[in-house]
């Protein structure tokens, strides 16, 4: 058996949405991105959508309109994917890495201690799609005059309290990378109910123009365009949003199918004494992008090496989430966070994708109850 780690949920709707976009002539950001901006604001909860080429030039969109600058810092954690730190280093502003919990998300407490006077943001992560304290954080940025930005690059669907991840605050970011619940190939989103931010994120996206793309190409005036600053070119294609649109009508039944194999996985877990779960606390619902198993000290076995056994039986697995602080890119920060590095040490990814059979997560939960109930030599 050959199981991979994930494997994106693709069919003949995507593929026939697609060649129908391609064959209409109109195949940059025009009518089908506004239509997936459309559901895509509708799904979550939020007033406005707007999609751009991936989560981390939605990230950089993000920081240049919650007006962070060079000098400015914020605060944010390591032990995320780099583009997390990488968005806030474009706009010239210093990444505070703070440490997480247990359930790989900010620890409020050290979030605290690191505001001071340049602090501007607070870059929360979502982290495996499972929901971080939103109205925790809200909070204290409303008390220190900062601004919350949300990075929700894994956590399409996943509910905080009664409502979706990207309805909360006015900046959110998504991700339709394969590795995450939905997919157009690469894509993202941010979501927001400010109209200001709407309005020149829509703007910054398609290098600042005055007007669009579309909108010139369906106008029966000769009109001219003016670039009102310096933008970018972030946009998504309608070939992607057209992708999009479909994958976003499956996404009900993607999570359901999601969440029925973790709590198989949990079930069949939880007699192991030396791990650790994922833990949903009340009102929190992930999407469980990822399953993890965190290896407690006196786990029998080392984590690279139930990965390689895994690997022998034909099961892919991932190391846990990295941490930016100890790639070679930030490593000039020399800092310490012990528990964000001992979770990225002791921590695995196990296969978990829509249409797994039965008999491959059977197949996953043996060889890893072996592995993990070898006993201690
Ligand atoms: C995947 C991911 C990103 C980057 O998303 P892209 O769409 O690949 O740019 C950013 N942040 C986190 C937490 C992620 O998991």
């Amino acid at each position: 058996m050959k199981i991979p780690i994930t494997r994106p949920l693709l069919g003949i709707e995507e593929a026939d949405a697609a060649h129908k976009t391609i064959l209409s002539g109109w195949v940059t950001q025009g009518p089908k991105v506004a239509e997936f901006e459309e559901d895509f604001a509708e799904y979550v909860g939020s007033k406005y959508a707007v999609a751009v080429s991936n989560c981390t030039t939605a990230l950089h969109l993000a920081m240049i309109v919650a007006g962070i600058k060079s000098g400015d810092e914020v605060i944010c954690p390591s032990m995320s994917y780099i583009a997390t730190a990488n968005c806030i280093t474009y706009v010239g502003a210093k990444p505070i890495f703070a440490e997480v919990n247990e359930d790989f998300n900010l620890d409020i407490e050290d979030v605290k201690n690191r505001i001071n006077s340049k602090t501007k943001a607070i870059l929360l992560v979502h982290q495996m799609g499972m929901p971080a304290d939103i109205d925790a954080f809200q909070a204290i940025c409303k008390e220190k005059n900062i601004i919350l930005i949300e990075d929700a690059a894994c956590a399409i669907g996943s509910v905080y309290k009664g409502k979706r991840i990207g309805s909360h605050s006015d900046l959110v970011c998504f991700s339709f990378h394969p590795r995450k619940i939905i997919t157009t190939g690469d894509g993202g989103m941010i979501t927001t109910s400010n109209e200001k931010f709407n309005e020149r994120l829509k703007i910054l996206r398609k290098h600042a123009m005055s007007i669009s793309d579309h909108e010139r190409h369906s106008c029966n005036e000769i009109i001219f365009e003016d670039h009102l600053e310096i933008g970018y070119n972030y946009r998504l294609t309608d070939i992607q949003a057209a992708v999009g649109i479909e994958q976003l009508k499956k996404i009900g039944s993607i999570i359901e199918e999601r969440r029925k194999i973790s709590f198989k996985y949990l079930n069949s877990f939880n007699d192991i004494e030396c791990i650790r779960l994922p833990l949903e606390k009340n009102g929190y619902e992930s999407n469980y992008q990822s399953f993890s198993i965190y290896l407690k000290e006196n786990a029998p076995i080392q984590r690279n090496d139930v990965m390689r056994k895994l690997l022998e039986k034909g099961i892919s697995s991932r190391r846990g989430i990295m941490t930016a602080h100890q790639e070679t890119a930030y490593n000039f920060m020399d800092i310490q966070l012990p528990i964000s590095e001992d979770l990225r040490d002791n921590s695995i990814l196990i296969p978990l994708y829509n249409e797994m059979t039965i008999d491959e997560i059977n197949y996953t939960i043996r060889e890893t109850r072996k592995l993990l109930l070898y006993p201690k030599k």
